[in-house]
């Protein structure tokens, strides 16, 4: 990393004003779950706790929240705040108890703060209250869904392990028809990586469904979990990422957003950023709050689970907003980010790839210092993405002046 954004790095601190501009809170509103999804991290792999917690978080509950975030928000200097309400799955909460707690967060906040809302839903318990509630108060909707039906049925059952494949479409169907008069209700969706779907298919089929905005997630799992079957997976995975670029390239509409494509095409504009290894300034937050009145870091490291297991956790009775960002748990993450696993040095890729997600390179002999567990997704992802560019036109000097890739393979 340059000396300059070394230095930067090193001398910011989250809980000076003005050190954050954007504060996400995913606020785990229910903390429970309808489905029964097999690759849970929450319920089914490795973290139970949320069953200790109140299954719901309280109105009660949510003005303390509320207060003690608008109060920290003024000390720090925070300008904008995002709401994500998630669970398990938080339309267990009832439509009127989340109006009212939407309504109880844009009272204490919106006058500190600009504040936006969204939610992450399965989409099943999607009700005329909900709708209602989620047009009155201008929450954007993410909708978890794995493709068609055979894809989304092969993990996301209930808990008597029937589909959940007709209740998610019949949501988003009737999102996108609301979304004419109310073009926040639009979803976007999220769905889980497997290495058996024909993601072909699946851009298809969520293109048919008229969504716009989709994001791919890997798998959780941490370095720990390496095996051959599993690296064949990975493989796998990283073919039907390609698949998903090259269905994208076809469509060839600049307004339909996949997460994984906008990060990567990024990296290829001309003239932008040719080194990314020293990664973004933390100056976007992201704090998990729960129903029993707890702060967490961002649970998105969780497959780190021996290491999560041991973070420092907070109180909104004990610990202001300020005290939380003291923790020296964010330098150590920001240290973490910008440290490339010694595994990486010499590989082509590590200025787009940066080693993956921090917890899909945590071991518990090595802790963060591996290759991401997604390592050959990635191989396969860049170098088949690096060809379909230069197929269709840009300038292979500027990828070997990038990568050198294409005169190593
Ligand atoms: S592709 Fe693999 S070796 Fe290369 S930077 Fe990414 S994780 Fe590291």
């Amino acid at each position: 990393m340059p000396l300059r954004e070394t230095l930067e790095a090193m001398s910011w601190d989250p809980s000076q004003p003005n050190s954050i501009e954007r504060l996400q809170v995913v606020y785990k509103v229910a903390e429970r779950c309808n489905l029964n999804c097999s690759y849970c991290y929450y319920y089914n792999i490795g973290d139970s706790t949320a069953l200790q917690r109140p299954a719901k978080a309280s109105l009660s509950g949510t003005k303390n929240f509320a207060r003690w975030l608008a109060e920290g928000c003024e000390e720090l200097g925070i300008p904008q705040v995002l709401i994500s309400f998630h669970g398990g799955e938080p339309m267990l909460m009832r439509a009127k108890e989340f109006a009212q707690t939407c309504d109880i967060l844009a009272r204490t906040l919106s006058p500190v703060v600009d504040l936006g809302f969204s939610i992450q839903t399965n989409g099943t318990l999607m009700s005329e209250g909900w709708f209602e509630a989620l047009k009155g108060y201008q929450v954007n909707v993410g909708v978890s869904i794995d493709g068609r039906r055979a894809d989304h049925d092969r993990f996301r059952l209930d808990h008597q392990g029937r589909s959940s494949f007709n209740a998610t479409e019949t949501a988003i169907k009737r999102l996108m028809d609301a979304s004419t008069q109310y073009p926040h209700l639009r979803p976007s969706t999220i769905s889980v990586l497997n290495s058996e779907v024909d993601y072909r298919e699946t851009f298809r089929y969520l293109r048919g469904l008229g969504i716009e905005s989709m994001h791919f997630l890997l798998p959780d799992r941490s370095a720990d979990d390496r095996t051959p079957a599993l690296e064949a997976e990975a493989k796998a995975i990283g073919k039907g990422l390609l698949t998903i670029f090259e269905a994208w390239m076809i469509e060839d509409d600049p307004d339909i957003n996949v997460r994984f494509i906008s990060e990567t095409l990024g990296f290829f504009q001309i003239g932008g950023p040719r080194k990314q290894l020293g990664r973004r300034r933390k100056s976007n937050q992201i704090l998990v709050a729960r129903s029993d009145e707890t702060i967490a870091i961002d649970d998105s490291l969780i497959p780190a689970l021996d290491w999560y297991k041991t973070v420092p956790e907070f109180a909104i009775a004990q610990n202001s907003l300020r005290d939380v960002f003291r923790s020296p748990i964010f330098g150590l993450l920001e240290n973490e980010e910008n440290r490339l696993p010694s595994g990486c040095v010499g590989c082509p890729w590590t200025q787009i790839c940066r080693g993956g997600d921090l917890e899909n390179r945590y071991s518990t002999t090595r802790g963060f210092d591996n290759p991401s567990i997604y390592c050959s997704t990635y191989k396969v992802l860049y170098q088949g993405i690096c060809e379909l560019l230069i197929q269709n036109g840009y300038p292979q000097p500027e990828i070997n002046r990038r990568f050198g890739v294409f005169d190593r393979v």
